[in-house]
């Protein structure tokens, strides 16, 4: 009898400790298809069923388990923040976060579209020439789950030469669209030096929310170490005016309860340029 309890007992720890492991998982709750649908999207990609993303979601949260020094969602709990800016440039809401970034003087990570750099690098030679970090974010927005691995290599590798054109380095750092990406994809990215950043706050700003909105949406998940995902470009008829106008309260509020911005780059103490080992700020006088 006692023999059975103590049986049980340790078999209640055991699934305790499970339950604990689980919801400590890096990311519990993988970012996919909060992004912005695309007006280059392909038509294929849209819409995933429940049950196809529910299963990429898990795979997607096996990879944040098998390599997480190439997937990132997060930086060390230190009350430290990145703002991560999605598909720009675009010539309606870049320039307007750019203007807010600079006066308040907060540097952002921006994920740049390749085809979209091609059509206006002036706004991409702007966020490097103002320090911020320029990150791949594919060359026409397609997800890549759904793409052969040579067009996801492709997708990469024209981005980065374009991106390179205008601002002289590779980026280390990709964010796939959707935040959504294979092993094998992964695998490939690890071998080339790449770091696949995706984020744990989702701002939802893609909705055309109001500025309330974006901040309740920010502001209720944002902690240490937070990568927070917002854009400063759109499809057509995309509505980024709650997002611009909640920025420079998001960045007090932040502030005033100690925290400081960082770039992706500088959080995770790597280069945001293939071509250099070390960290930005490092570099930096
Ligand atoms: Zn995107």
């Amino acid at each position: 009898m006692l023999k059975r309890l103590l049986i049980c007992i340790v078999l209640l720890f055991s699934m305790c400790e499970v339950t604990f492991a689980l919801s400590i998982l890096p990311n519990s709750s993988p970012p996919l298809s909060p992004e912005q649908p695309d007006t280059s999207v392909p038509a294929n990609s849209a819409g995933v069923k429940p049950s196809a993303r529910d299963k990429q979601i898990s795979s997607l949260a096996q990879l944040y388990h098998k390599y997480p020094e190439t997937i990132k969602t997060r930086g060390e709990r230190i009350k430290q923040i990145a703002l991560t800016f999605d598909d720009a440039p675009d010539s309606r809401f870049t320039a307007q976060v750019l203007d807010v970034l600079d006066k308040h003087h907060v540097k952002a990570t921006f994920f740049v579209i390749g085809e979209r750099a091609k059509k206006h690098p002036e706004l991409v030679a702007r966020m490097n020439r103002e320090g911020h970090s320029i990150g791949n974010h594919s060359y026409n927005h397609p997800q890549f789950s759904k793409i052969s691995f040579d067009s996801f290599q492709d997708q990469i590798l024209k981005t980065e030469q374009i991106i390179h054109q205008i601002v002289g380095y590779s980026p280390r750092l990709i964010r796939p669209p959707y935040g959504d990406i294979t092993e094998s994809q992964l695998k490939w990215a690890k071998a080339h030096g790449y770091k696949i950043i995706n984020w744990n706050v989702d701002s939802l700003d893609w909705k055309g929310l109001s500025k309330e909105e974006v901040k309740k949406n920010i502001l209720s998940s944002v902690g240490p170490g937070s990568i927070i995902l917002q854009h400063a470009g759109g499809g057509e008829g995309s509505d980024l005016k709650g997002s611009i106008e909640a920025l420079p309260e998001v960045i007090q509020e932040l502030r005033d309860k100690g925290y400081t911005f960082v770039l992706v780059a500088d959080m995770l103490h790597i280069s945001m340029s293939k071509e250099k080992t070390t960290s930005p700020s490092l570099k930096r006088e």
